[in-house]
């Protein structure tokens, strides 16, 4: 009889006991909330679990266990797992010396499936809600800390269940996670609302040179605007959500400048477009509606050219699609 792969998960699971779980770099509501979700749920199964981001989870701190999420892995480990990451660069050099995951996790169309096994469904809205599905059927449950963190993962990637890809599926899979002990106004206020000081004001900086051109909305932020307001990390505080609720801006971008001459790109895209492939042309990945890319570069030379060549896109997927 051939197992399923539901059933090789848990025969992988219950055959080691040094779990490493890791996720991407600028962690997301998701990749946070995916990788605390497993991890404590493996935890709970009295399992030694590593969870780990190399950029850490600082502004997740509100989610239950996030306080062992450390920045590089320790020996020993006999099974990886690897959550909301569409390929194994984009987790940082976490990996290096380790081979081929186990187990990937993932709902971006452009996963490379590099794990030995792979559970990628792109129709779900985010990897928490695949884990809601999965984990029982890997033989582990869903407490309430677990439950908040899957939670957080959805309201996260959803925007608070604003984006197209939100079912009524995803929608009874919150309730039953609010059944199990997620609390959802205080994620909804933690992941969404709740904003510091200092990333409002580097918002500023971003909005200050806000620009469009036809359909195409854009603005960028730079290092120095960072360490001008004391910004603490190198993501864009959501900032690129603000773009997107612009009525005008049927493509949103966002330029962050980086250390090493990089400069990190998000799209945001409505529903007939699809940013997926120029994010993964750029050596990024994502969705149709919401992708990134880490491009190396000075900070005009990038914008002008990703401009471009989304400018050709939202011309060509306009005429395209009607
Ligand atoms: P964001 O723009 O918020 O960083 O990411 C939007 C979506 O694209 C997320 O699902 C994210 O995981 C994916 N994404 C962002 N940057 C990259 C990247 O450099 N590589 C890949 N493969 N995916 C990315
Ligand atoms: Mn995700």
């Amino acid at each position: 009889m051939t197992r399923t792969i539901d059933q090789k998960i848990a025969d992988r699971i219950s055959a080691h006991q040094n779990i490493l779980i890791v996720s991407h770099v600028r962690p997301d509501a998701d990749a946070v909330g995916s990788l605390l979700g497993v991890g404590l749920a493996l935890k709970d199964a009295g399992k030694n679990v590593q969870m780990v981001l190399e950029d850490g989870a600082d502004k997740y701190r509100y989610l239950p266990g996030s306080e062992n999420i450390t920045l590089a892995p320790y020996e020993p480990v006999d099974m990886i797992i690897i959550v909301d990451c569409s390929d194994p660069d984009r987790v940082g050099g976490v990996l290096s010396g380790h081979g081929k995951p186990d187990l990937v996790v993932d709902h971006h169309k452009t996963n490379l499936n590099f794990g030995e096994i792979n559970v990628v469904e792109p129709d779900e809205a985010a990897t928490a809600a695949i884990l809601f599905d999965h984990l029982p059927e890997w033989g582990l449950k869903i407490t309430p800390e677990v439950a908040t963190c899957l939670l957080s993962g959805i309201v996260g990637d959803t925007i608070g269940f604003r984006t197209s890809n939100v079912t009524s599926s995803l929608m009874r899979k919150t309730s039953e996670l609010m059944d199990m002990g997620a609390d959802l106004s205080s994620v909804y206020r933690e992941e969404l609302i709740a904003k510091s000081f200092k990333a409002v004001r580097y918002w500023g900086a971003g909005l200050s040179r806000l620009e469009k051109d036809d359909g195409l909305v854009w603005t960028s932020l730079k290092l120095s605007d960072r360490q001008e307001v004391g910004y603490p990390t190198n993501d864009d505080a959501d900032l690129v959500n603000v773009l997107s609720s612009i009525r005008e801006a049927e493509i949103a971008l966002i330029f962050v400048e980086q250390l090493e001459n990089k400069v990190k790109i998000s799209w945001r895209a409505r529903p007939k477009f699809d940013v997926s492939q120029i994010a993964f042309q750029f050596g990024g990945g994502g969705h149709a509606a919401a992708a990134g890319a880490d491009v190396e570069g000075a900070l005009e030379d990038v914008k002008k050219q990703i401009i471009t060549e989304t400018k050709k896109l939202l011309i060509n997927q306009r005429t395209n699609k009607g």
